[in-house]
């Protein structure tokens, strides 16, 4: 970094992994074929893009930090199936990444994720129906205690359900927060996200489900009347929403932390049909 006049930007959440071994375990829980489309997030000085290009056919990287691209088309220059883009990946049309860059044909995803945008990037994985067979991510442990959360616990939340409703999760290992430079305050581990094949719940309109769980925890100390309302359900109609939820035994003063995919599911069944999506 000091060669390149670069220094680590906490907004970014740059803790880089210097490591080589913890690098090879996530390359290997990637479980890469040598015809694999990967996309990696965050390569930051490329820790792990390295690794990925040998056994992987063909590596996409998306940094946002500016400065890192020069380190990286240095370090990477021996490797003809390597694309490095400066995007926010945020910001990126994915469905586009696919059909141009990889052809439209399944991929799998990597990253050591930036801390500030765990959630955000797995939500956006997750709801975009993308033919991602496999996601390696290495985060804080505090997050990881967030995908197999129980209702009712502070952890539990639209990340919960949403990796519970769309992929099988494993927790590879844990990553001790000494191998990182600058050091977290927190441990990491790695997990696996494999897309189900065939999901255990069949809403009638996924998208639907999904916003109202959002709502119900953009607001999880009201009750899930109050939330749902808020979040425009059913056009905001407190009456009508509180009859739904007293249609599934759902008391009025229930908040959304407590109930389940199952229940979720249900409501969002019974509201289908009572409303139009925009
Ligand atoms: N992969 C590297 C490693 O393991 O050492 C860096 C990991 S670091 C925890 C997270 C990386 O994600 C940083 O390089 C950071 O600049 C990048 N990043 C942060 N926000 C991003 C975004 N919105 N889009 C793409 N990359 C982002």
């Amino acid at each position: 970094m000091k060669k390149y006049g670069i220094a680590p930007n906490k907004g970014l959440g740059q803790n880089f992994l210097v490591d080589g071994n913890i690098a090879q375990a996530i390359v290997k829980g990637c479980r890469l074929q040598e015809d694999d489309n990967v996309l990696e997030i965050g390569p930051g000085l490329g820790a792990l893009t390295a690794g990925m290009a040998v056994a992987a056919g063909r590596v996409v990287a998306v940094e946002i930090d500016k400065g890192f691209i020069p380190v990286l088309q240095d370090n990477l220059q021996g490797f003809d199936n390597v694309e490095i883009i400066n995007m926010d990946i945020m910001k990126m049309d994915l469905k586009d990444v696919v059909r141009t860059r990889f052809g439209g044909r399944p991929f799998k995803v990597v990253g050591n994720l930036p801390y500030y945008l765990t959630t955000p990037i797995i939500m956006k994985l997750l709801e975009q129906q993308l033919p991602i067979t496999t996601m390696v991510f290495m985060i804080q442990k505090e997050v990881g205690q967030r995908l197999s959360a129980r209702p009712s616990t502070k952890e539990y939340g639209a990340l919960t359900l949403a990796v519970g409703y769309y992929t099988d999760c494993e927790v590879l290992f844990k990553v001790p927060n000494t191998v990182f430079i600058p050091r977290p305050k927190v441990d990491s581990i790695v997990i696996r996200l494999t897309p189900k094949a065939q999901k255990n719940l069949k809403p009638k309109d996924e998208r639907l489900m999904f916003r109202i769980i959002r709502a119900a925890f953009e607001q999880r100390r009201k009750t899930l009347v109050n939330a749902l309302a808020h979040g425009g359900i059913l056009g905001g109609d407190k009456e009508r929403i509180r009859q739904v939820l007293k249609g599934l035994d759902i008391g009025p003063e229930s908040r959304g932390e407590q109930l389940t995919l199952e229940q979720y599911c249900k409501i969002a069944d019974n509201i289908y049909g009572l409303q139009k999506l925009p």
